[in-house]
């Protein structure tokens, strides 16, 4: 038998990135992938990060063996330090563990299988799990993939005022079976840009614990949304204080500039540390099975950087200049596009935090942004902050000015 498939659909970010660049246009801008950017438009490798790198690189002690299963110990503690914070009760009762991952997706990935097969005891295929709508497009699939057959979009963007719709939200939570999982943004809500505001999150959580739902947080923009990581920790650390076992998918991709490195942390909050030690015993047999260890580099950057304290200042401080770039850009695009009186409200852009902001743009605005202007954006209308400069912001806001009135 011969190998046969059908052809899959590109991945729609990848493939706005290609078409992007094989655009001849000089002008053109992408605002698809969710990467960092310098006003130059060019990566950004860390200043700490490349310091790092020099004193791995000069360190004879280090080579290159296997890392235990779960990943590098003080990577794990230190990544799950930074989520809970150093004076985390649930840290000093013995009852945090982490699994090191490829990414944040593989976090989601190894705490989805987990899930799958020991949640609440039972194989879970028919358990539902929630996820906001709309959400990063991966959660869905990584879900599924992981043998859940019962996914559901959660009510959380209310369109037409463009900000959270709580009632929608409260409501899915009110009427989802009990024991639902439900996968809940620690902060800068991908694509949209809008998270609850604290007494919004009290209201989430304290609907979540009285129906005894599961509290899956993914975090793969702390530091990102506000500059301080401990604001941007606030929902996590929040629903801890309320008693939720929970697990929280941390990715460094962002906050740390490291995407090829594929740096993750599955940080598990469990109810005492018994259950932690045999919850941890399952995972090194599911990620035994999938990349059996992970890659040491990025691990040890991290580590090395967030338990060094002058290091770790170093890396905070690297970490508010890309977020004050993306706040400059935000109040520079909203007062732009007012200033050319572009039919709409626009104060939505300085509203939202994080990396994106979610334009309201139509898919016919968007079409007309690409195809006409060279202006890459994803058909959501959400749009990369970071790929915005000072240089290419006036282009941007008259493409999208024409867009509009077109
Ligand atoms: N979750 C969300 C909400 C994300 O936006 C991303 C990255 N785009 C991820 C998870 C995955 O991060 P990583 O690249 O580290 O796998």
């Amino acid at each position: 038998p011969a190998l046969l498939s059908s052809q899959a659909n590109p991945v729609a970010v990848f493939k706005l990135t290609n078409d992007f660049k094989e655009d001849p246009n000089p002008k053109k801008v992408n605002l698809g992938v969710g990467a960092y950017r310098t006003d130059k438009g060019h990566p950004w490798v860390l200043p700490v990060v490349k310091k790092v790198e020099k004193m791995i690189v000069d360190d004879n002690s280090l080579n290159h063996e296997y890392l235990p299963i779960l990943g590098l110990p003080e990577f794990r503690s230190s990544a799950s330090k930074i989520a809970l914070g150093i004076d985390s009760a649930a840290i000093q009762e013995n009852r945090v563990g982490a699994v090191q991952c490829l990414g944040g997706t593989g976090a989601l990935k190894i705490g989805a299988e987990f899930l799958r097969r020991w949640y609440n005891g039972n194989d879970n295929t028919r358990t539902p799990v929630y996820v906001s709508a709309p959400t990063w497009e991966n959660h869905n699939a990584v879900f599924a993939n992981a043998g859940f057959e019962d996914l559901r979009p959660y009510k959380y963007w209310d369109a037409e005022k463009r900000g959270l719709d709580l009632s929608g939200f409260l409501g899915e939570l009110e009427s989802a079976p009990k024991h639902s999982i439900f996968v809940l943004h620690a902060c800068a809500h991908n694509p949209t840009g809008t998270d609850p505001t604290h007494v919004e999150w009290m209201q989430v959580a304290e609907v979540m614990k009285r129906r005894k739902l599961f509290v899956f947080f993914d975090s793969a923009y702390q530091g990102f949304a506000s500059g301080c990581l401990d604001k941007d920790a606030w929902a996590v650390r929040y629903f801890i204080t309320q008693g939720f076992e929970m697990f929280c998918a941390q990715s460094f991709s962002k906050n740390f500039g490291l995407y090829n490195e594929r740096v993750g942390n599955l940080t598990i909050v469990a109810r005492d540390a018994d259950n932690l030690k045999r919850v941890l015993s399952q995972m090194e047999k599911i990620v035994r099975v999938t990349w059996s260890n992970p890659p040491t580099q990025g691990a040890r950057l991290v580590a090395v950087t967030l338990n060094t304290p002058e290091l770790f200042l170093e890396w905070k401080d690297n970490v508010k200049t890309m977020a004050d770039r993306v706040l400059l850009m935000r109040a520079s695009l909203r007062a732009k596009l007012e200033a050319l009186k572009t039919p709409g409200m626009w104060d939505h852009i300085t509203q939202q935090i994080g990396m994106f902001s979610f334009t309201g743009l139509n898919p016919k605005q968007v079409e007309y942004l690409v195809k006409e202007k060279s202006v890459y954006l994803m058909s959501s209308g959400r749009i990369n902050m970071c790929g915005l400069t000072t240089k290419n912001i006036d282009y941007v806001a008259e493409s999208i000015h024409e867009s509009v009135v077109n």
